[in-house]
């Protein structure tokens, strides 16, 4: 499978690859990925950020290196084509929901303490039905707080919010009625704010439901304007999108290679299994589809670094042929691998469930494809 990328993320790609396996992978060997402890966490950050790395996501303006599209989707691929399930871990945190924080007051007190590491803040999108079986989306009324300030009250719930239990703030999608959407940062621990049970994904990840009961949201809490929080929040998720698609592609690519080895390797037939036409044929199918699903993922971070009137339905259609690719590309390499990759920590058996799991998040595959149907209904075939 061969893509010749750019030199510059061809040599990133090959520097990152080389500093995990000198100094991640001795230090990982043995580690659980789905509970490591703190002193490793904080070790792998260390070890990154002194080879040049973990700053990748971070704006120049900030300290950083500034990764656009091409360059996060480069790294990110070569961290799951890496192997170790750490790897993820080598680039810290760029500004997520918060770089859509634009003024002076919202930078220092929402943007810069989430960049420094002192706060967090959680993404609440998807809407919850309530237990009163209320279906309303979630509304954010103008009102006067008790300061006699500007600001809303904010009803309603939503579900799956990621790390929303840790976190310091909520970043919450609601409808300020007769305006439009908007984007709030709700303090977790407002009054009229309510957690509901903790929930844990087969993939390791932990989800909160919220409710919200006229919760005062001063207005200086509003990223962006009012009408504008629901295409903000869809530029949010397109970039966790290409993300998502880098990664399916790395873990594909990784996977694709393991198989390779194992399909060639003895067995105790006494002839490799790749001497098998149907092997061959398994196998050929995992190749072809992550080579598919890699050039699309290329192409929109292209489309996206760009900004190209296309990038949005190129990243979605990546986002859904990648981690398509990935579950199939998992489910035939256990299949291959035999009863050993069923066991629990085996990693085939951990990507099947987080492949499982991105096939919903970020936008479920049926709703990918409904985006790209609509772009291109409107917009002509030259769409995509
Ligand atoms: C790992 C993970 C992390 C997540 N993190 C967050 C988070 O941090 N914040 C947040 O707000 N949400 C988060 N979510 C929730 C995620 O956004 C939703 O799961 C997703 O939008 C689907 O909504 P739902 O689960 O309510 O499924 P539903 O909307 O009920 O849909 C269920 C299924 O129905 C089908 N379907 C739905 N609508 C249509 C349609 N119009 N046409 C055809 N088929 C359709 C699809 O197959 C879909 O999978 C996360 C989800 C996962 C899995």
């Amino acid at each position: 499978m061969h893509f010749d990328l750019p030199a510059d993320l061809a040599d990133l790609q090959s520097r990152l690859l080389t500093f995990i396996s000198e100094e991640i992978d001795p230090i990982t060997d043995g580690a659980d990925p789905e509970s490591p402890t703190a002193e490793l966490r904080r070790e792998i950050a260390r070890r990154s950020d002194q080879a040049g790395f973990y700053q990748l996501a971070v704006p120049e303006s900030d300290g950083g290196l500034g990764g656009g599209p091409r360059t996060m989707t480069a790294a990110r691929e070569a961290l799951g084509l890496s192997g170790n399930p750490f790897a993820s871990r080598v680039l810290g945190s760029g500004p997520g929901i918060m770089r859509l924080a634009d003024n002076d007051a919202q930078r220092e007190g929402l943007y810069l303490p989430v960049m420094r590491g002192e706060r967090t803040a959680a993404f609440a999108f998807t809407e919850a039905l309530r237990s009163d079986g209320q279906r309303e989306p979630t509304q954010a009324v103008r009102s006067k707080l008790e300061d006699g300030s500007n600001g809303f009250k904010v009803t309603g719930a939503k579900g799956f919010v990621t790390g929303g239990a840790s976190s310091d703030w909520l970043v919450v999608v609601a409808n300020v009625p007769d305006e439009g959407t908007a984007l709030l940062v709700v303090d977790r621990e407002a009054e009229g704010v309510t957690e509901g049970k903790l929930g844990a994904s087969i993939d390791g990840s932990t989800h909160s439901p919220f409710t919200f009961d006229a919760v005062p949201v001063p207005e200086s809490r509003l990223l962006g304007a009012v009408g504008d929080g629901l295409p903000r929040a869809m530029q949010n998720i397109d970039s966790m999108r290409l993300g998502v698609a880098a990664d399916c592609v790395g873990w594909s690519r990784w996977v694709t290679r393991t198989t390779l080895k194992r399909i060639e390797g003895p067995h105790r037939s006494g002839q490799p299994l790749a001497e098998q036409q149907q092997v061959q044929a398994i196998f050929a199918d995992m190749v072809a589809d992550t080579f598919a699903a890699r050039t699309a993922l290329y192409q929109a971070a292209e489309a996206r670094e760009a900004d190209e009137p296309t990038a949005g339905t190129q990243v979605a259609t990546a986002k859904w042929l990648a981690s398509e690719c990935l579950h199939r590309t998992v489910d035939r390499a256990i299949q291959l691998h035999g009863a050993q990759a069923l066991l629990r920590g085996h990693p085939l058996e951990r990507l099947y469930r987080t492949s499982r799991s991105l096939r919903i998040a970020e936008g479920p595959t049926e709703l990918l494809r409904l985006t790209v149907a609509r772009h291109v209904r409107q917009n002509g075939i030259e769409a995509l």
